[in-house]
């Protein structure tokens, strides 16, 4: 048993308690948490930290396989822009350069905080490192197309990697990896998968295609060979909606150029959505933010992810949270943790045991420190690590 305490903890759950304990099994189960009697202080059988404990985090979005291009694309160059400054540099590297950076990742992912990833795939270069971590990894095999003769082909591919994660012990779904990058049939193909994680409106370029068929995308995929989506006159969203069940776990995200309209069409077409949301990325190629104040007025499901470090420096949520408390000032620390937290493991079905420190899971615990006390606020100077040891939430269903 370890008794760990703090000046705040976070269930998430409910609200934020001051000076609290929380007890935790030697298998990092939580047993209690609870305020503690008097002031707090060092004592035996008891852990203080200085700052905050929180669950670990859940980051929903992520691409380990591009870790090898951190700092080689170009920001502000539009979606557009950033696809071919990915097609450019993205075979430069040998192989070993890009395990030793996906080993890399996911050690500075673990040791800052992060229990569970949405990962996604295109091919097996990530599969054993995550096969090792001491993270939950939900892989993601991501598949695009716009010509109707590669389709088969794709659905074909991507059942055979997803048979090789099985064998390897990973969690996998197969996905669209973007309306504008994939014709109907082949959404159509992957629409048995058990859970699908979809880019969505990341640019304006993205709805502009689908409304008008004109705009940055168009004019590179017509650079590339490739026929673009035929114009619908609805934006980009309602290409992935058409497709998706109703009851259907599904992770919309960036959504930087999603509306309200929008929002209510994708609402009453699924009931599982998770939006999202991958800021630092967003700032990065679009130089924009997403529209969280619709978010939050309409009751969203929010998650938060990083994007690959392609487009950040970092793949750390907290690096997520400073900014959009930088951006957001008002939203209040608990409910921007909840997305990192609870969203993420909502995200990817594993709520029940990552995201809240109830009793009887066994989320992993956060330490927050160098925090503004005071204000209830993150600073500059805040950081993040993980307390709980490699084998605390590694539960045994997985
Ligand atoms: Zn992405």
């Amino acid at each position: 048993m370890r008794k760990i305490a703090a000046h705040y903890i976070f269930p998430i759950s409910d609200p934020p308690i001051r000076n609290a304990i929380l007890t935790l099994s030697d298998e990092g189960e939580v047993l209690n948490l609870s305020a503690a009697d008097g002031a707090l202080q060092e004592s035996e059988g008891v852990e203080f930290y200085s700052g905050a404990l929180v669950p670990a985090f859940v980051n929903a979005h992520c691409h380990l396989e591009l870790s090898h291009l951190k700092g080689e694309v170009p920001p502000h160059a539009g979606l557009a822009g950033f696809i071919s400054g990915l097609a450019a540099r993205r075979s430069n590297a040998t192989r070993e350069q890009e395990l030793r950076a996906i080993a890399l990742a996911d050690a500075q992912l673990y040791a800052g905080g992060t229990v569970a990833v949405g990962d996604i795939s295109n091919s097996n270069l990530t599969f054993e490192v995550k096969a090792r971590s001491p993270i939950f990894y939900h892989t993601f095999i991501e598949r695009f197309g716009l010509r109707r003769e590669d389709v088969a082909r794709a659905v074909q591919s991507a059942e055979a990697l997803a048979e090789e994660a099985a064998q390897r012990g990973l969690a996998a779904s197969l996905t669209p990896h973007a309306p504008y990058s994939t014709r109907s049939e082949l959404y159509a193909a992957l629409a048995q998968s058990s859970r699908w994680s979809v880019h969505n409106q990341e640019s304006r370029d993205e709805n502009l295609l689908f409304t008008e068929g004109r705009g940055a995308l168009r004019e590179l995929f017509e650079s590339m060979g490739l026929p673009p989506i035929p114009p619908t006159g609805k934006s980009s969203i309602h290409h992935t909606l058409q497709h998706v069940r109703e009851a259907q776990p599904l992770l919309l995200v960036h959504n930087t150029c999603t509306s309200a309209d929008d929002y209510d069409a994708a609402a009453a077409r699924c009931k599982r959505i998770s939006w999202t949301l991958c800021p630092a990325s967003n700032m990065h190629i679009e130089r924009t933010l997403p529209p969280l104040p619709m978010l939050r007025a309409k009751g969203a499901a929010i998650a938060l992810g990083t994007d690959s470090l392609a487009s950040n420096s970092s793949l750390n949520l907290l690096d997520e949270l400073k900014l959009l408390a930088a951006h957001f000032p008002n939203v209040p620390l608990d409910e921007m943790l909840r997305w990192a937290t609870l969203g993420g493991a909502t995200a990817l079905g594993l709520e029940h045991i990552f995201g809240t420190l109830e009793r009887g899971k066994r989320p992993g615990v956060t330490l927050l420190s160098n925090l503004d006390l005071d204000k209830l606020k993150l600073t500059p100077e805040t950081k993040s690590r993980l307390l709980t040891k490699k084998n605390a939430y590694i539960c045994p269903e997985f």
